[in-house]
């Protein structure tokens, strides 16, 4: 098995530095926001995310969570619907702008069905994404708005990511099958 570095801790600290500040640009400012994060490596990003918009702002953005998985066998079996677990979302999503935050984004069903529970809630002003990994092979038409980094994938790879809080160190890496 191949392994191809991606990105290292440095890396992850510029590109969540850039996301951030994007954020706070693109809704000039950060009223009206809050953050929704993927378990289980999205809702750490989402964290480092609020703690970076809170050094920029000097505003806390209310942050959430979602479980939603897919079971698949292999990453090649993308039959598998996703799997909605009861979130933690302690913010009233009505007429709030929610950026979802997740680690890898690959056919997009997982968003698709965070998007779903989400507006289960209420209704959002807007919905926005924010990926630290795009490996492409979409199968519905969504696109992230805040992106890392774009790494062309086969079927068969795996990005592997790694957080501190997690994974005793930020680290992404690409394994190729
Ligand atoms: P999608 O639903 O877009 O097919 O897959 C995205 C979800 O599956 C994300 O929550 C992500 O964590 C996980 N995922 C899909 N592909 C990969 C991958 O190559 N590496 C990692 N770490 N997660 C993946
Ligand atoms: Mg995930």
């Amino acid at each position: 098995k191949q392994t191809q570095p991606i990105l290292n801790a440095s890396d992850f600290k510029r590109i969540l530095s850039r996301i951030a500040h994007e954020i706070i640009e693109k809704h000039q400012g950060a009223d009206n926001l809050a953050l929704v994060g993927i378990q289980t490596r999205g809702d750490f990003l989402a964290h480092r995310l609020a703690d970076q918009i809170r050094k920029i702002e000097n505003v806390t953005l209310p942050v959430g969570s979602m479980d939603i998985n897919m079971y698949r066998d292999d990453w090649t079996k993308i039959s598998h619907q996703p799997v909605v677990r009861p979130s933690d979302i302690p913010f009233s999503v009505n007429d709030t702008n929610i950026v979802l935050v997740d680690d890898v984004l690959y056919t997009g069903r997982t968003i698709r069905a965070a998007m779903e529970a989400l507006m289960d809630f209420g209704r959002p002003a807007r919905i926005e994404l924010a990926i630290l990994v795009d490996r492409g092979h979409r199968e519905l038409p969504i696109q992230a708005d805040y992106k890392g980094i774009f790494m062309d994938t086969g079927h068969q790879d795996t990005i592997q990511v790694h957080v501190s809080e997690h994974d005793d160190q930020d680290l992404v890496f690409r394994e190729i099958n």
